[in-house]
């Protein structure tokens, strides 16, 4: 069964393949805390100032607080 990225929808052979691509991924930049999934700026907010995460069954929301930024995240492990 193929893995597909859920941002950009290519598919990858394995796991592991998928899970380097999301790295890289430009369609899904932000991820959220509460339910580890990653995702579009345009599906976490409608007015770029009120995030939320888009998934159904996660009440994760608010930029910085439960959805941060792929990019954040790599500084702060540096
Ligand atoms: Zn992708
Ligand atoms: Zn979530």
């Amino acid at each position: 069964m193929p893995h597909t990225c859920r941002n950009c929808k290519r598919t990858f052979g394995t796991e592991l393949e998928l899970e380097l691509h999301l790295d890289t991924c430009s369609a899904g930049q932000l991820y959220c805390d509460e339910c580890g999934d990653r995702f579009t700026e345009r599906a976490a907010t409608e007015d770029g100032w009120h995030y939320r995460c888009p998934n159904d069954d996660c009440d994760g929301k608010g930029i910085d607080e439960d959805i941060h930024r792929v990019s954040d995240a790599r500084v702060a492990k540096q």
